[in-house]
């Protein structure tokens, strides 16, 4: 197979790279690909901004390939007589051999998309087997109901019914970069649990896990084809998946502008879809809080991965008693936090994922000054050839500046005051997006009737961006159609079939 050299340059004074061999191909009916349908994707380390590996370009040719090979392992391979517990042995062997290949994984996500290698290691690698090993336990317990019915006629028959559960087909999952190993577990877990077969299309920056995880399905013992990963761009390949016939369900995790683009077209071959889209997650701050503890919250809840979490706590409102303190406490810590590569471990920051994005970073710090916000911290990006931009604390922002109400998915918060609760609920409710938040303050009293007040599909209290394979997860408003994880994921893979029988 071919392999690119991979060099740990520019991570001076870091942990050396240790990987093995990249592979430059896709991954399709069990072989790998190199084909595309034209200039191959170079894919580069976002902590130097040198190029570690190209990836095929996968056209119309390509993706017709991955979908007729998930197709014939759908509808007449040995995955669809396999037992539920054959599909649930699988499962727990790749939460397996994900482990045994940890470090390998970890390093080669943290080479690809600059996450610090704790994150990798702990968030992408051990919590994706964790998510292995609840879908795996799912396989088993997928049910249907009986259900009485009261059809009157003919006289003397009698009716008896079901429900009968069967998977959707062959889904076409396209991931963001991210969490590229995690939301390439979160979109295939499920789907296999429930006996789909996938083609999955990960970030075009961010290929390199998700085609390893591929290899790994295969190692596990799913039959070739239950799982091809294609790579290349998503206003090519992404959009060749989507609009293909042999797709039954399209799963999409990224942002809410290509996420109408993709609901629109899936709509026009009614295929299932669910959307987990992008957010401005508020991080509410009362006056009774434990106030070192939201500080710490604060600044986790949006400075982790760079800001680049879909949940990130990206505006901060604080009751007026403790506006200053808590915003001072923020920008101390963010003036005080390190940038440097993931594979350094006193490195607290790591870089962006790629030079454009670093752009649209800065381009919205420029508009958040442009539109009279004071920078309380941070403001530039990092040194060097890296992608940084350091961690950075806006205030004194209007409600409706774009940089309160866009997602800019980077270290950047935006804090502003507020006096009453019912202030609270209006301004963490004055968004398009509805994906996250969190509260802080030791009152169980107003915890309690905040709640069903905030507009968010997840709601934390005295912490932010936790999540659980068992705890659904997904968007209010245009943060998405559909819930992920716990019982709730299932429905997303399942048609339901309704049995009627006469006796
Ligand atoms: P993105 O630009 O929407 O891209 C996401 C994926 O869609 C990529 O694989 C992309 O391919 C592909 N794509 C782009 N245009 C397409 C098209 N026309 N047809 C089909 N596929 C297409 O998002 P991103 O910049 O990668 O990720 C950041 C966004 O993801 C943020 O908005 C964030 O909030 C969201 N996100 C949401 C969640 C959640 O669970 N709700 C989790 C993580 C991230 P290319 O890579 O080639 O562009
Ligand atoms: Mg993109």
């Amino acid at each position: 197979m071919p392999a690119a050299s991979v060099s740990s340059a520019g991570h001076a004074g870091a942990d050396r790279p240790e990987l093995g061999a990249i592979r430059e191909s896709m991954l399709i009916d069990g072989k790998p690909v190199r084909e595309g349908q034209g200039e191959p994707v170079a894919v580069y380390d976002p902590a130097t901004g040198q190029v570690i590996a190209h990836q095929p370009d996968a056209g119309p040719v390509q993706i017709d390939l991955a979908v007729q090979a998930a197709r014939r392992a759908f509808d007449s391979g040995p995955w669809r007589g396999m037992l539920p517990a054959g599909r649930e042995r699988l499962l727990l062997k790749l939460a397996d051999l994900v482990e045994q290949h940890g470090n390998e994984l970890a390093r080669l996500e943290t080479l690809n998309s600059g996450k610090l290698l704790g994150v990798a290691q702990g968030l992408e690698v051990e919590s994706g087997a964790q998510w292995l090993r609840y879908m795996a336990g799912w396989a088993t317990k997928i049910t249907g109901d009986t259900l009485s019915l009261s059809i009157p006629f003919p006289p003397g028959v009698r009716y008896s019914a079901q429900t009968l559960p069967q998977p959707v087909g062959v889904v076409g999952a396209i991931i963001p970069w991210n969490f590229p190993l995690l939301m390439a577990i979160w979109k295939i877990a499920p789907a296999l649990a429930a006996g789909c077969t996938v083609v999955l299309k990960p970030a075009e920056e961010t290929p390199l896990t998700a085609l390893r995880l591929a290899e790994l399905v295969l190692e596990a013992g799913f039959p070739p084809g239950v799982v091809n990963v294609v790579t290349g761009r998503g206003e090519t390949a992404g959009a060749a998946l989507v609009a293909h016939p042999g797709v039954d369900k399209i799963a999409f995790t990224g942002s809410t502008e290509v996420g109408k683009l993709i609901g629109r077209a899936a709509m026009d071959g009614m295929k299932r879809v669910s959307l987990e889209l992008g957010g401005k997650s508020p991080v509410i701050v009362l006056d009774d809080c434990d106030v070192d503890r939201a500080v710490q919250g604060a600044a986790a809840a949006i400075f982790f991965n760079q800001g680049q979490v879909c949940t990130a706590g990206s505006r901060l409102y604080v009751q007026k008693g403790l506006y200053a303190k808590v915003v001072q406490g923020l920008a101390d810590l963010a003036a005080g936090m390190t940038l440097g590569s993931g594979f350094d471990p006193a490195t607290q920051v790591g870089p962006l994922v790629s030079a454009r994005h670093q752009k649209r970073v800065m381009d919205y710090i420029g508009i958040g000054r442009a539109e009279g916000g004071r920078v309380l911290a941070g403001g530039g990006a990092g040194e060097g050839a890296g992608y940084f931009v350091q961690p950075t604390v806006f205030t004194g922002l209007r409600p409706d500046a774009r940089i309160v109400r866009e997602e800019i998915f980077g270290p950047v918060v935006v804090a502003q005051p507020f006096d009453s609760l019912d202030d609270a609920v209006l301004l963490a409710n004055d968004s398009a997006f509805g994906l996250g938040a969190s509260l802080w303050s030791n009152d169980l009293a107003r915890v309690q009737g905040l709640i069903p007040r905030i507009d968010a599909g997840t709601i934390w209290v005295n912490t932010h961006n936790m999540l659980d394979p068992n705890m659904p997860f997904g968007g209010f408003k245009q943060s998405g159609i559909g819930r992920e994880h716990g019982r709730a994921v299932l429905d997303l893979y399942l048609e339901k079939k309704s049995v009627c029988m006469a006796y």
